[in-house]
């Protein structure tokens, strides 16, 4: 068989909430996973030297073991005892270390890819077996679905059944914004309700997207905020510019917000390019 060329989406969190840590230092989370129309294009062959070889049009992407892509093949060399290698060609797109989890999806869309490339014949459950492994946000792109929630540390998943399309506008500024750092910041409270997921969900369901604006919730929004208080300026010209709710996605520094409409957006995008050169309109995939 020759290569595969595969997309690669990004997410954004509709919902996230945090519950409490757990003794293995992650924390245990609610969250509603959007998969968007933002993709990095992904290329896989295999070549018979057996080397794992990657390419990639960004500059900050690792191109050794430290690239998500490259820990997945590895695993299943190993595993399954593959001579063969791969070279991967990505090309990026979803911007770098942004909380739209471009690194996990590329991680995932490998695992699905090498499943068909070496024809290992692998269930979703071992997928996801090597997917939790490489990392939280990995789990959920297996999936073949727009929407899904996230429980555990995010890698437990269930696919959740909402027909709305939502458009959006995403803006990522220049800061570079460490997970460990935002999740350090945290200050957990004790009263933590993970049921009004539910209402955001019945609310995409029946389209009421006014009713839904009001249950978007991300519980990382005040440590993000201190350790950037920037960022709280980009939400309010987000708002400013009727981008209701404007949010953070992950533990940011993507900023986004919902849209009307395509037109809308772009309409947004041309004043936002002014002074961000990473904006972008996209929809559920
Ligand atoms: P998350 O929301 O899951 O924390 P993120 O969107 O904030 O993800 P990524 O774009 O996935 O961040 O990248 C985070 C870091 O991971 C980058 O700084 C980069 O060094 C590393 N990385 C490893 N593999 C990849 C990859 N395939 N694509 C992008 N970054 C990668």
């Amino acid at each position: 068989m020759s290569g595969l060329l595969l997309q690669s989406p990004a997410k954004v969190n509709l919902f996230l909430k945090i519950l409490n840590k757990r003794a293995d230092g992650y924390h245990n989370i609610v969250t509603l996973f959007e998969r968007v129309d933002l993709c990095d294009e992904i290329f896989l062959d295999s070549n018979k030297i057996g080397d794992i070889r990657i390419f990639c049009n960004h500059p900050h992407v690792p191109t050794g073991p430290k690239n998500l892509a490259y820990k997945a093949v590895r695993m299943l060399q190993k595993d399954f005892r593959i001579t063969e290698g791969v070279d991967i060609r990505i090309n990026k797109r979803i911007p770098v270390a942004a909380g739209l989890a471009g690194g996990s999806s590329n991680a995932a869309t490998t695992l699905l890819g090498l499943n068909r490339l070496w024809g290992l014949r692998l269930g979703s459950k071992k997928l996801l077996f090597y997917a939790r492994q490489i990392g939280s946000d990995v789990p959920f792109f297996l999936y073949n679905c727009s929407w899904a929630l996230g429980q555990g540390r995010g890698d437990v998943i269930k696919k959740i059944n909402i027909r709305t399309k939502l458009w959006h506008i995403l803006v990522i500024p220049r800061i570079k914004m460490y997970s460990w750092k935002v999740y350090g910041g945290l200050k957990l409270k004790l009263t933590k309700k993970d049921d009004d997921v539910n209402i955001l969900i019945h609310h995409l369901r029946k389209n009421n997207l006014e009713e839904a604006r009001r249950q978007l919730v991300n519980d990382l929004e005040t440590s993000i905020i201190e350790l950037c208080p920037r960022l709280e300026k980009i939400r309010e010209k987000l708002k400013l510019l009727n981008a209701q709710n404007a949010m953070f996605s992950g533990s940011g520094p993507c900023v986004f917000g919902m849209t009307d409409s395509e037109k809308d957006g772009k309409t947004m995008a041309v004043i936002l390019r002014k002074r961000f050169n990473q904006v972008f309109v996209v929809r559920t995939l």
